[in-house]
């Protein structure tokens, strides 16, 4: 393989899909050297196959608003790699939707499925739907639209969506309660990320947040420190910044800002306990506005409007939001302000030229693939527990998840570790592909 070429083709190939082209490119550089180690991985065009999703489904959603009026977004459903298991991979509501972000998160969530060591293949989907101000009957109105086209193409041996940006809990059981009315399923992993009491898993909501602490822990120990005062900058405010920094007290670490489109909070003195009550509050509001956290705790939080998080004095940054939302230039701002570790939660996080910056100033850098994949390996979990008919503890699921997120950092070490540096975006990528291409080549040309 010659990554040079095959990204030729498919610039060609798929003009503009800025995204996909950006996360294919970051795995193919990686993997280039081991792959080229294994000609019976070229003979069976494995790069060639793992590139291009199996399928993909585009549908229109057409829902009623508030004030009566028809409105109608685009739905989609990446089908992306299945050598594992059944598709998996969360649902986006977002604006700025389309197929090259759903490609790219496909792509990346079949290296991170595949690092859970479950039996999960990869999907992804959503739809260009801003939940923005929408009321609560809209957003239902919105899901159950949605679920008419998707229902027909999932289901727990076959593709099972969950949540991501703007689909939380709440999303989820307006899309499963849909589900279960068309296809007549009632108990299944059709869906995961349900409520507990109806299918769904205890630490599920916390399982990204918690995972990427799990992870960043590791990191920290590897230098010989300890999370205890570490200073942390999240970005976001949703579900996983909310997981991350409930895990992160409990460290004993200090989350010193979070974030929003609107703009930064520092919170000096570290989040509380309160606070982060607070976040699931704010995102049940769909305003969007992290300054909200600020007009609540005056004295403890300071929002500063257009600026991000990065310009927060920290030992360790977490991107928690969208991809791409840290640039050189923040990544550079970082460096100059002491960073110490910086751990990717949100899907590709970091800019290309940021992960270099990182990883020239020879600073701990982790990929979103091994960092958030709690998440997706939690609802393997809760596929495994509504195949069974059973609920585990939040502790049996804790101790699992605790197990999985130890298992990705070891295989990160194992395939990443270059004298005394680990370049853990390689550990990642090779050690979640060897496992995909070898699934391939056993199963035949198909
Ligand atoms: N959206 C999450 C991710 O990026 C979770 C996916 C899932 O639970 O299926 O991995």
């Amino acid at each position: 393989m010659k990554v040079k070429e095959i990204m030729k083709a498919l610039e060609a190939k798929h003009p503009g899909e800025k995204e996909y082209l950006q996360a294919v490119e970051e795995v193919l550089v990686s993997i280039e050297k081991v792959y080229n180690e294994h000609p019976e991985f070229e003979k069976a065009k494995i790069i060639e196959r793992l590139v291009e999703p199996d399928r993909i489904f585009t549908f229109r959603v057409t829902w009623v608003n508030d004030k009566g009026e028809v409105c109608t977004n685009l739905g989609y459903r990446v089908q992306y790699n299945a050598a594992l298991g059944a598709y998996k991979g969360g649902l986006r509501f977002h604006p700025a939707v389309n197929v090259s972000m759903l490609k790219f998160l496909g792509f990346e969530q079949i290296f991170k499925n595949s690092l859970t060591n479950l039996p999960l293949g990869g999907g992804k989907g959503g739809a260009d739907f801003d939940p923005t101000g929408k009321s609560d009957a809209e957003i239902m109105r919105f899901c159950q639209a949605f679920m008419y086209e998707l229902w027909r193409n999932i289901g727990p041996d076959q593709d099972s969506p969950a949540g991501d940006v703007g689909v939380g809990g709440r999303e989820i059981g307006y899309l499963y309660g849909a589900y279960k009315k068309l296809a007549r399923e009632h108990s299944t992993g059709a869906l995961t990320g349900k409520s507990y009491g109806w299918g769904g898993s205890l630490i599920r909501p916390e399982a990204t947040g918690f995972g990427a602490m799990y992870y960043v822990e590791r990191m920290v120990k590897e230098k010989k420190e300890t999370m205890k005062d570490k200073k942390i900058a999240l970005s976001g405010f949703g579900n996983v910044a909310w997981g991350a920094a409930t895990k992160a007290v409990e460290m004993g670490a200090k989350v010193i800002a979070i974030s929003g489109p609107d703009g930064v909070c520092e919170i000096k003195d570290g989040i509380t306990k309160e606070m982060i009550d607070y976040m699931l509050e704010m995102r049940a509001s769909n305003r969007n506005k992290v300054e909200d956290m600020a007009t609540k705790f005056p004295k403890a939080a300071k929002f500063t409007a257009g600026k991000k998080s990065w310009t927060v004095k920290c030992d360790i940054a977490m991107p928690c939001a969208f991809q791409n939302e840290l640039s050189e230039e923040d990544a550079d701002m970082l460096i100059k302000n002491g960073v110490k570790f910086v751990a990717e939660v949100s899907n590709m996080g970091c800019q290309p030229g940021a992960i270099a910056a990182f990883q020239k100033a020879k600073l701990p850098f982790a990929p979103g693939k091994a960092v958030n994949a709690g998440g997706v390996a939690t609802s393997g979990l809760e596929i495994c527990q509504n195949a069974g008919h059973i609920n585990w503890t939040a502790e049996e699921v804790d101790v699992k998840l605790h197990k999985i997120m130890n298992d990705i950092y070891d295989m990160c070490v194992e395939y990443g570790k270059n004298g005394k540096t680990i370049d853990y975006v390689k550990g990642a990528n090779i050690a979640g592909f060897m496992r995909v291409a070898k699934a391939m080549l056993a199963q035949g040309i198909i």
